[in-house]
């Protein structure tokens, strides 16, 4: 049988101990609320007028001794059943309260192993900048003679390393900030909220020759402005990372319905099918790419947070090898 009497088990038992305790209390209490006022009734004896009414006399009081007697076997055959009775609530709000215990802590357990994850995973990718830094650092000091020459190299690869540091610790930031986000949802046009996505990532596109082609209407959506403008710098600055350098990328619009569907496009090296459940989760990232493309695997997984506190939906399309096609629905005003 499972031992449940782990240290790591400790919280559960806890706080079935708790809920065990206030079971037994309460079946306590009524136990005694109810032995003692049926003990009170077991011991009332027939009034003088019951005597009167039935001409009945007892000058010994034989009947009041027998009636005594019979209360008083009465009283402990009472007692012993309300003692079975505790007995028995005692075992089933064992199994009971260990059972309620684990059902309330499990949501909390599943929370702590996330964060616990997360905190593994942001380790891990704070590690490989921080070890890189201190190798180059140890390799320059333990050479005999460095010239201005390797002492700059050191120092750029050190700058490269840090700046990659700091944007994991802004990425990390946004991810903690979006959570606590309260969005301010407004009627507002699509058009505004792209342009300002596209001019926050021109240089970067310029940088790659990437041409940004915007198709959109002048639909109007009900979100938080700056909230789906960070969305879109999202997609658009992983369309432009993953494609060649002298591609295109586009961005349009859509009425659906109720909705109005923002895409993305690229024609990038795509996403494989085995890829694509994971992709929003946090530092995933997709083996092929991993090494030709920097990044930590949280882009989406703020994307991913900031459309959920929107209420809109993100979803992906891509053809492996050919580009991805990155669509937000959102609500029509
Ligand atoms: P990062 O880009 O920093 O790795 P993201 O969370 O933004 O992190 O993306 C997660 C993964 O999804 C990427 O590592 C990549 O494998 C895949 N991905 C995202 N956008 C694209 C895209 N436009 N084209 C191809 N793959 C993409």
């Amino acid at each position: 049988m499972k031992n449940i009497f782990t240290r790591q088990n400790a919280p559960t038992i806890k706080l079935a101990s708790s809920y065990l305790i206030i079971i037994m209390v309460m079946s306590i209490i009524s136990s005694l609320v109810f032995y003692s006022t049926s003990a009170r009734e077991l011991s009332r004896k027939p009034d003088a007028e019951y005597y009167s009414q039935t001409n009945f006399k007892d000058p010994d009081h034989e009947l009041d001794e027998w009636l005594g007697r019979r209360a008083n076997a009465g009283r402990d055959s009472l007692l012993i059943n309300l003692l079975a009775i505790n007995g028995v609530v005692l075992l089933g709000g064992s199994v009971f309260s260990y059972g309620l215990a684990c059902r309330t802590l499990k949501p909390i357990e599943e929370a702590m192993q996330v964060q616990s994850r997360f905190i593994a995973d942001a380790s891990h990718e704070l590690r490989t900048p921080l070890t890189a830094i201190l190798l180059s650092n140890e390799m320059a000091l333990r050479r005999k003679q460095l010239s201005s020459n390797d002492a700059r190299n050191v120092i750029l690869q050190n700058i490269e390393d840090i700046n990659r540091l700091k944007t994991l610790s802004d990425e990390l930031l946004d991810l903690t900030d979006v959570s606590h986000a309260n969005p301010q949802l407004v009627a507002t046009g699509v058009q505004d909220i792209v342009n300002a996505a596209v001019d926050r990532v021109r240089a970067s596109a310029d940088e790659k020759k990437i041409k940004i082609d915007i198709r959109t209407e002048k639909f109007a959506v009900r979100t938080d402005k700056q909230m789906l403008e960070k969305i879109l710098v999202i997609l658009l600055d992983n369309a432009i990372k993953y494609s060649q350098e002298g591609g295109s990328i586009s961005i349009f619009t859509e009425h659906s319905g109720e909705h109005v569907l923002l895409h993305v496009q690229d024609h990038g090296p795509g996403i494989r099918k085995e890829d694509m459940p994971h992709i929003f989760d946090r530092f995933y990232r997709a083996n092929d790419l991993r090494s030709q493309v920097e990044g930590h695997g949280l882009g989406l997984a703020i994307a991913k947070q900031i459309a959920d506190d929107l209420h809109c939906v993100i979803n992906v399309d891509s053809v492996y090898e050919s580009g991805s096609i990155f669509t937000v629905k959102l609500p029509a005003r």
